[in-house]
């Protein structure tokens, strides 16, 4: 398992699937642009970029933060068996990501917080399970963190737009509101903290309510930034942005604004999809910002 160390804090990578984007560039990436792809294929191919399909290299990932206190879950991929209708990488799954999670060292029942950036589809998959027919929480001791903005956007009672948004109508249903109904649900406003190294605040802009996550502690500090950013190129490129981005000017301004504090702290970024090593430090250069990939502590 790819395990990052901050301290003495460790930071495991739990795969869900990695595979390529299932549109073209253009139509992943808000006003990407060829001559970049061109400039920076040496690094990009194999694990960021495939020329022979010409698509994006995307992972989809949690995080499983360790702590000397507590046991954290970071965005929680796309789950099984969900009904997912115009996304075949989501749909329907049987993928034995809690065995992957076990592997680590962790049982469900040890979790103690799950934190979902956003409520996009492949961000909340596995706060539930279907047991007999029913959604119920995969993680029965563990708070499940959201930010109350999503929550009143995602809930097609209270939005009905919500209703036809692809990427959180069913997702709401069934794996966001079991987890309110069991009473595991913390809404969050503002910053929060977790614990004493770890602390969300708010990154709007790929949706109005998504959040993001600092670490801090004497060996430094990293930055869990969701869907922020989405391919390793927008380091390079920041002002593009996914297609999926509900707020594009606010988008580009976060992503901006959390890549120069990522240089400014020399920051350990974890992003929700870049491909391997997956996880980066971001530097300055003269024409604006660069990757420095950090392989894992250990594998
Ligand atoms: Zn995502």
């Amino acid at each position: 398992m790819a395990t990052w160390a901050i301290g003495d804090v460790t930071v495991i990578r739990i795969e869900e699937q990695i595979g390529f984007a299932s549109r073209a560039p253009e139509d992943y990436l808000d006003g990407f642009e060829r001559e970049v792809l061109a400039r920076h294929l040496d690094w990009l191919v194999p694990h960021h970029y495939s020329p022979r399909e010409d698509r994006l290299v995307n992972s989809v990932h949690s995080w499983l933060i360790r702590t000397g206190r507590h046991t954290v879950l970071l965005d929680s991929c796309a789950g099984n068996h969900k009904h997912r209708p115009g996304f075949p990488r989501f749909h329907q799954l049987d993928i034995p990501f809690l065995n992957r999670l076990r592997a680590a060292g962790v049982q469900p029942k040890e979790v103690d917080a799950v934190l979902c950036t956003h409520l996009h589809s492949d961000h909340v998959g596995w706060n539930t399970m279907l047991v007999d027919g029913r959604w119920v929480p995969t993680f029965p001791n563990a708070k499940y963190l959201f930010s109350r903005i999503e929550n009143e956007i995602g809930d097609p009672r209270r939005n009905p737009a919500a209703e036809a948004d692809i990427q959180r109508g069913f997702a709401y249903c069934d794996s966001v509101l079991p987890v309110i109904e069991a009473g595991q649900a913390v809404l969050v406003d503002g910053e929060h903290a977790i614990d004493d190294s770890l602390t969300i605040v708010p990154a709007p802009g790929h949706t109005r309510g998504h959040v993001a996550l600092w670490l801090a502690n004497t060996a430094g500090r990293a930055l869990f930034s969701g869907d922020v950013m989405h391919h390793a190129l927008q380091i390079h490129a920041p002002h593009w942005n996914s297609k999926f981005c509900e707020l594009p000017d606010v988008a580009r301004a976060t992503r901006r604004q959390l890549i120069e504090q990522c240089v400014e702290h020399r920051a350990t970024l974890f992003p929700a999809h870049f491909g391997a090593p997956h996880v980066t430090r971001i530097r300055a250069v003269p024409q604006g910002f660069s990757p420095e990939f950090v392989v894992a502590d250990r594998n």
